[in-house]
């Protein structure tokens, strides 16, 4: 019988802060064979979040200790705080042939679109969500109330910055309500796992 095995995918996720990006990964999270990148960052724990599960929160000189070990795959600066990616992780998994969801701003994005490895562009899938539009981003961030009224305001302008990125990426979801959101990015998942270039024949 003819099989199939693959290589691992890197899927790259970015949306402006406010789209539901954090809860369509969380549903995406249970995806079966789909590894979560857990970032680390500097930025205060937030209350019900687990350090190890949605970040690894860590002291300023730590993380910068890391950026300089080249520990990071990428890192950015994102409303005063660092954000980065532990290199190790995602590329054993990669090579292991077991896909790994990245949850990350444009700056980082863009980091891995400019990676040098061939690895890391065989195995990138990246996926923009864009917001409906600013006020309903407007609406969705003061809806969350984790954030101040100066930080959504300083959050919408950035996203309106990160919105022009859209074209950089493979993939765009116009964000609707968050059923649709995750068939879409379902979606994306399956026909990326079936790319011809991705997979081995095996005659068993
Ligand atoms: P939050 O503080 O709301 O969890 O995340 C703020 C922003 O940082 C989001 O856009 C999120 O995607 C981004 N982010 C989270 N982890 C990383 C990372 O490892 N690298 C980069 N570049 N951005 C990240």
């Amino acid at each position: 019988m003819n099989n199939f095995t693959r290589s691992g995918i890197l899927f790259v996720v970015s949306a402006p802060s406010g789209t539901g990006k954090t809860t369509l990964c969380t549903n995406v999270r249970q995806t079966p064979d789909l590894v979560y990148s857990v970032s680390c960052t500097t930025r205060p724990q937030r209350p019900g979040e687990k350090d190890g599960v949605d970040y690894f929160f860590m002291a300023k000189t730590d993380f910068e200790k890391k950026m300089k070990t080249g520990e990071m795959l990428e890192f950015a600066d994102v409303y005063g705080h660092y954000y980065g990616t532990p290199k190790g992780p995602v590329l054993e998994h990669l090579a292991a042939g077991r896909d790994v969801l990245l949850d990350i701003d444009v700056q980082g994005a863009r980091q891995i679109r400019g990676s040098k490895d061939p690895k890391i562009q065989e195995a990138l899938a990246d996926i923009f969500i864009m917001p409906p539009d600013l006020e309903e981003l407007r609406r969705r961030l003061e809806g969350r109330g984790t954030e101040s009224s100066q930080q959504i305001a300083k959050r919408i302008q950035a996203a309106d910055a990160e919105m022009a990125e859209w074209k950089s990426y493979r993939y765009t979801i116009l964000s609707s309500s968050m059923e649709e959101d995750l068939i879409k990015f379902r979606a994306i998942i399956r026909a990326e796992r079936y790319l011809s270039r991705r997979l081995d024949l095996h005659h068993g």
